[in-house]
């Protein structure tokens, strides 16, 4: 029989749990050791529901969905939503859908069902947290059993106000050793109490958390492996920190240990905000008698604010919010290969040898992963997205293009979509070979790049050539609508622009040009931009003969005057 204070933990259990009639060997037993091939790993993702999957919670969770699915293992979803108040409706689903968009797939947890509504999927749930209260107590309750654990009957106005206090002191306060004093006996107050006590409050309908019965020294040491930081040694927990809430609701430490026990979770991938924490959850587990997961904790992401220094990156930040990508444009495969770039530095090289293949079948590896926070780059990002969409064929780039724009920009998606064939043939534009072009990192991309194949979009940028007489670009554009033929092949329209050039004194080699650069008006260079300004309205558009093969030669022509007139 165990004792706190001279009370019988039995008693005490009893008074403070008395609808709990589970023992934890009855949980145990609906939870029985996953039956996996050997070296199988079981991960999870545990979101809040408290808002949008954030690019730092997607990357842990690409860790989780690699390592288990690399492994034959299973990956699950578990939902913590044990603090209603932060809770944000509708963000649980929100968060299985954009997880998905970015190949994030569960064998099992929180799934959405066909109505869109969440349920469960798998043999060790309830995958809500909010729906196990009664699992968590079973444990709280063998805790104080144990003498491991103890009520605590200060109310949140009470814990509000010693907070405040605390705050001020420690503001006040450098003495250290004082305040860890003063925090020692303030913890032994709380743990001296009398069973008559306890009835008392009971009766008066106090509210009570439980807390745990620390048994740490803070200059003591655990010895501790993380997966990716190495070994370190961490100070021992000294502290009573709260188990369950007033509300019999766990904390995350508390449930984090019952789950992932529970769930027979080998290996817990979490942001590193949790390490200084681990000294309690270690705590937890011997407690328990549970065997602990091996961890990773993820270092933050970071980016470079405007003065070039590194700094985390924020909620508010641009790019912070996944559900931004999809507005952006990026293309989930994009977003996705540039997490893995993140997570292994060999991924490049591997995707360089494997162009072909999935980001899935690269062999992750835990011991590739960086211990200080990777850097996030959207130049790099872009760079990522344009080999992707370079490699894809003109029909899906232009189904992805048309989807796109039908959400985010609806006139342009209507232009697109009224003659399908239309657009297929400008996204066919220098695609396919060996050196496809690389114009497109999103979908939004697409308008800048190729709207003036509308008339509705086509405008002719502000840029008139200053070194140029105007008399010149002119009579470059008169001569081209004389002689302009479609039915010429490329060489041949390209031996016309020659010709118009030298004719009018403009370099047909650029070789010759850059020795006598002073011996000719321009090259035919030169020729060429006056055309595309003229026929695309920019100074940079795709290969011009192609550019004028899908116009045709009536807006080509009209294009051309137009802007002769205007000069
Ligand atoms: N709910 C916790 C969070 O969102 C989960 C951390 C964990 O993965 O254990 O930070």
């Amino acid at each position: 029989m165990a004792l706190m204070n001279g009370i019988d933990t039995n008693t005490l259990a009893e008074l403070l749990f008395p609808d709990i009639k589970m023992l934890p060997e009855n949980i145990e037993a609906r939870y029985p050791v996953r039956d996996l091939p050997e070296g199988a790993k079981v991960t999870r993702f545990a979101p809040s529901p408290t808002g949008f999957v954030h690019f730092g919670g997607l990357f842990p969770s690409t860790v989780g969905e690699r390592l288990a699915h690399q492994s034959g293992g299973v990956f699950y979803l578990r939902i913590e939503d044990t603090d209603a108040k932060r809770e944000v409706e509708g963000a649980a689903e929100g968060l299985i859908r954009t997880l998905a968009t970015y190949g994030i797939h569960f064998d099992e947890g929180a799934i959405l069902d066909e109505s869109g509504k969440i349920s469960d999927k798998g043999a060790y749930g309830p995958y809500r947290q909010s729906e196990r209260a009664e699992i968590y107590q079973t444990f709280a309750k063998q805790l104080i059993r144990e003498g491991k654990a103890y009520p605590c009957f200060t109310t949140e106005e009470e814990l509000d106000e010693l907070s405040q206090v605390n705050k001020k002191e420690e503001l006040k306060n450098t003495d250290w050793q004082a305040e860890a004093e003063a925090r020692r006996l303030e913890m032994l107050a709380r743990r001296n109490f009398t069973l008559d006590e306890v009835k008392e409050h009971l009766a008066a309908g106090h509210p009570f958390v439980i807390r745990i019965l620390a048994d740490g020294t803070p200059d003591a040491k655990v010895k501790f492996t993380d997966l990716i930081k190495g070994n370190m040694e961490i100070p021992e927990n000294d502290e009573d920190f709260v188990l369950l809430k007033s509300d019999g609701i766990p904390t995350y430490h508390f449930a984090h240990a019952v789950d992932d026990h529970l769930m027979r979770t080998t290996h817990v991938i979490r942001g590193e905000e949790w390490l200084p924490s681990l000294a309690k959850h270690l705590q937890l587990f011997r407690y328990l008698g549970f065997r602990a997961p091996k961890y990773m904790h993820i270092a933050q992401i970071m980016k470079l604010d405007e003065a070039g220094n590194k700094k985390k990156l924020s909620k508010r930040d641009m790019g912070a919010n996944m559900d931004d990508y999809t507005r952006m444009g990026y293309c989930p495969e994009a977003v996705c290969e540039y997490i893995m770039t993140l997570l292994n530095s060999n991924y490049e090289e591997w995707h360089m040898q494997n162009p072909e293949k999935p980001y899935t079948d690269f062999p992750f590896n835990i011991k590739k992963m960086s211990t200080s926070g990777c850097l996030f780059d959207f130049n790099k990002l872009n760079d990522v997205s344009k080999n992707i969409i370079s490699r894809m064929d003109a029909a899906a780039v232009t189904e992805k293009v048309t989807a796109w724009a039908l959400d985010f920009d609806p006139a342009f998606g209507a232009l697109l979509q009224r003659d399908p064939s239309y657009a297929e043939s400008i996204f066919a534009i220098g695609r396919g070979g060996n050196k496809p072009r690389k114009d497109l990192a999103t979908w939004a991309d697409a308008k800048p790049y190729m709207g003036f194949f509308y008339d509705e979009y086509f405008t002719v940028e502000d840029v008139y050539p200053e070194n140029f007489s105007k008399e010149d670009i002119k009579a470059v554009l008169a001569n081209f609508a004389d002689i302009f033929d479609p039915t010429d092949d490329s060489s041949a329209w390209f031996a016309k622009i020659k010709e118009i050039g030298a004719k009018l004194g403009f370099a047909a080699d650029m070789k010759l040009y850059k020795q006598n650069s002073d011996d000719y008006k321009g090259s035919v260079a030169d020729v060429s931009m006056f055309l595309r300004l003229a026929v695309t309205g920019k100074m940079n558009s795709p290969d011009m003969y192609s550019v004028m093969q899908i116009l045709g030669k009536e807006r080509v022509l009209a294009r051309i005057k137009a802007m002769a007139d205007a000069l």
